[in-house]
C-alpha cells in the first residue's frame, strides 16, 4: 500500500492488523441467506475475509481509486458499489431476499453518527460492527448517571444491546491516526419496553438533552411539567434532575404520561 496517496479528508486510516481483521470477522455469523454490508472497504483487510463467510457482500466505497485493490478480491458474492453512502438510497440496493442484514465498518470518524443515523433510518439490521473513535464508543455504551451519556446513547441503546469487542490502538493503522479506537457491536433488541408513541419518547429524550447541564425544569419549559413531576415522583426523583440522570424506561414512562 505504500504507493496509494492517501486522503486524509476521505479518514483513510487503513487496518493493518491481521489480529484485529480476524476479531472483527469472527464476531458475528451468518447464513447464507443473509447480506454482509460493508461500509468503506478501502484496500479490502476486511473484506477479503468477509467474503470467506459464504454469505453475499455488497460493499460501498466512495473513491474509485481503490478499486485497483479491492478488483483483486477474488469472489463470486462480492459486489462493490463506487459511491458516496451517505448520498445513496439504501433500499435500491438490498434484495428482499435476504434474511437479515449485517453492516460492517472502520468508518471515517466524522460522518460515524451520520452513517448509523442512515443504516438505522432506511434499513433494520440485525447487527452493526463499527470501528469508532474511542470516544465515541464510550459515548453510545453510557450509562445513567455519566458525563458521556447523551441523547445518541439513549436512541441506541433503546434499539440495540452494544457491546465492545475489542479496543483498537492506533499503531494498528496504515497511516496512523491521532485517536485510539474501538470495535463495537449494537445487536438488534428482540423485546423493547416500547413507548406508546415512539415519536413523542424521542423529542422528549432530544428535548430533554437541549441543554446538558441545565435540568428538565428549565429544558422542559414547552411541556406539561406538573405530570412530569407526577411521574418522577414514583422514581423519588423531581424535577431538579438533568437528563442524564433518567433511565431509558423512566424516559418511557413520563413519554407516556404526557
Ligand atoms: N475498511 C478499510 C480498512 O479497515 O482498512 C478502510 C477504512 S478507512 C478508515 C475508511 C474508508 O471509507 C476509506 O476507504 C474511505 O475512502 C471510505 N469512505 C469515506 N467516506 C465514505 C463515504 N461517504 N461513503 C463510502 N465510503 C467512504
Amino acid at each position: 500500500m505504500t504507493r496509494f496517496d492517501y486522503k486524509k479528508s476521505l479518514g483513510q486510516n487503513f487496518l493493518k492488523d491481521k489480529n484485529i481483521i480476524n476479531k472483527i470477522v469472527n464476531s458475528f455469523n451468518t447464513n447464507n441467506d443473509d447480506l454482509i454490508i460493508e461500509i468503506g472497504p478501502g484496500a479490502g483487510s476486511l473484506t477479503q475475509e468477509l467474503v470467506k463467510k459464504n454469505s453475499d457482500v455488497l460493499c460501498f466505497e466512495i473513491d474509485k481509486r481503490l478499486e485497483e485493490f479491492l478488483s483483486k478480491i477474488n469472489s463470486n458474492n462480492l459486489k462493490i458499489i463506487y459511491e458516496d453512502f451517505l448520498k445513496i438510497n439504501l433500499v435500491d440496493y438490498i434484495d428482499k431476499k435476504y434474511k437479515n442484514i449485517y453492516f460492517i465498518g472502520n468508518l471515517p470518524y466524522y460522518i460515524t453518527t451520520a452513517i448509523i443515523n442512515k443504516i438505522t433510518k432506511e434499513t433494520n439490521p440485525k447487527e452493526i460492527i463499527i470501528m469508532i473513535q474511542k470516544e465515541v464508543g464510550q459515548r453510545f455504551m453510557a450509562k445513567p448517571n455519566t458525563k458521556e451519556y447523551n441523547s445518541l446513547s439513549i436512541f441506541l441503546q433503546y434499539n440495540y444491546n452494544i457491546s465492545k469487542i475489542c479496543d483498537v490502538s492506533k499503531n494498528c493503522f496504515e497511516p496512523i491516526p491521532k485517536v485510539d479506537s474501538v470495535v463495537i457491536k449494537l445487536a438488534k433488541k428482540e423485546n423493547i419496553n416500547k413507548p406508546k408513541d415512539e415519536n413523542k419518547f424521542y423529542k422528549l429524550v432530544s428535548d430533554s438533552f437541549t441543554h446538558k447541564r441545565k435540568n428538565l425544569k428549565n429544558n422542559l419549559k414547552n411541556y406539561d411539567l406538573e405530570k412530569i413531576q407526577e411521574v418522577l415522583s414514583k422514581f423519588n426523583k423531581d424535577l431538579t434532575v438533568r437528563a442524564e440522570n433518567l433511565t431509558i424506561d423512566e424516559f418511557i414512562e413520563i413519554s407516556n404520561n404526557l
